[in-house]
């Protein structure tokens, strides 16, 4: 297990209100590290929309779900987050008054004052794909996302599916992989045109193999894979040879281990006050699209005014000996220094 690491506050969810969390918690002196499942930040609106507008954020007539999370980092860059991006938080314990202690998936230990749910309609889990037989190889040949990709040099390796995550890691791995087939049920890709085109040459030139069809069939022992049949079409099988298998058939929303933390939820939601957006432990705040309270509205608006709130109050756990005062960015010299700009 690797050494604990100590934070004034830790946010699960790296999510757009996960992201301006760290804005006003950055105003207040209050350092964040920020956990999240996926392998980026901007959760919702990176994961399921990055190219549809939103009309709906305060004096921003419009703009994309890739272009709000960008502009996210750039406003919370001064103060300088720590991202721990595909690791999905699983075990949070309170071990003070307040103090918490959060492990990962990934074995990562923090140590927060302050915790801030910020896990929006739960983790992003991978669609396991209708193969037969599938489960022993998880994880130990058969991979829903690419940790190290060091992991699959010389091996023959096999993808599935037809969308930006197959077509990109088909791109990213062919180089380092002894042989990579990747597998498509149609020949028609939904991903970057760009890539598709990529990927089209390579097929031409010998580089790597194409197959149309589905998986049908898998063979191996103790969870490693040694061969899979790809059924085409018409019917007919091809048998190939692999020690590695990636399948990329999309994302689901799980509530996840957010379930296992002992909180009160009310219909997978966590209910807390709206004075702070505290739940009933104190220091453990839920904001975004995971807390419920009267008048709850899902919308990202709603949870940057949250992270506002929740800011304050845990400024008196990080902080009890000091007095906040209120300060505005546009007159305050001491929070201009803290942006960079005074
Ligand atoms: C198609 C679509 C269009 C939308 N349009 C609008 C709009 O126009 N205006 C608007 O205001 N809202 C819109 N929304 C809603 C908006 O996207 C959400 O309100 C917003 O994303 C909530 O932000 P969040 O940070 O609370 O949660 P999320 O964006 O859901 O982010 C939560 C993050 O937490 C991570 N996570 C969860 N559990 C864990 C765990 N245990 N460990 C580590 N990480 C974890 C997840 O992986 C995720 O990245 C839209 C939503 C959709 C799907």
């Amino acid at each position: 297990m690797s050494d604990t690491i100590k934070t004034d506050v830790l946010i699960i969810g790296a999510g757009p209100v996960g992201l301006f969390a760290v804005f006003e918690l950055g105003l207040l002196d209050i350092k964040a590290h920020l956990v999240d499942i996926l392998d980026k930040v901007g959760g919702q609106c990176a994961e399921l929309y990055p190219e549809k507008p939103i009309y709906d954020i305060p004096a921003v007539p419009f703009i994309t779900g890739h272009g709000l999370t960008e502009a996210l980092m750039a406003q919370i860059k001064p103060f300088n987050p720590t991202f721990h991006l595909g690791e999905m938080v699983t075990k949070l314990e309170k071990i003070g008054e307040p103090l918490f202690r959060i492990t990962t998936d990934r074995g990562k230990v923090f140590e927060a004052k302050v915790v801030v749910i910020g896990a929006g309609g739960g983790s992003f889990q991978p669609k396991r794909p209708p193969i037969a037989g599938i489960e022993p190889y998880e994880g130990k040949s058969v991979y829903y996302a690419v940790r190290k990709m060091d992991a699959f040099r010389d091996k023959r390796l096999l993808i599935v599916g037809g969308g930006d995550s197959a077509l990109d890691w088909t791109l990213n791995l062919q180089p380092i992989a002894k042989r990579l087939t990747l597998v498509h049920r149609r020949d028609d890709f939904r991903g970057a045109p760009a890539s598709v085109n990529k990927m089209r040459e390579l097929v031409a030139s010998g580089a790597m193999d194409l197959k149309i069809g589905q998986v049908s069939l898998l063979e191996g022992g103790v969870g490693q894979l040694t061969a899979a049949t790809i059924k085409a079409n018409d019917g007919a099988t091809t048998r190939i040879e692999v020690e590695a298998m990636l399948p990329f058939f999309g994302l689901t929303m799980k509530l996840g281990p957010v379930a296992d933390w002992g909180l009160a939820l009310e219909d997978e939601l966590i209910p807390v006050e709206t004075a702070a957006f505290e739940t009933n432990v104190p220091g453990l705040f839920a904001i975004g699209d995971i807390n419920t309270y009267p008048g709850k509205l899902k919308l990202i608006l709603s949870g940057f005014h949250e992270g506002a709130l929740m800011a304050q109050k845990a400024h008196r756990y990080i902080y009890p000996e000091k007095k906040l005062v209120f300060q505005y960015t546009t007159s305050s010299t001491s929070l201009q220094k803290k942006l960079g700009v005074a």
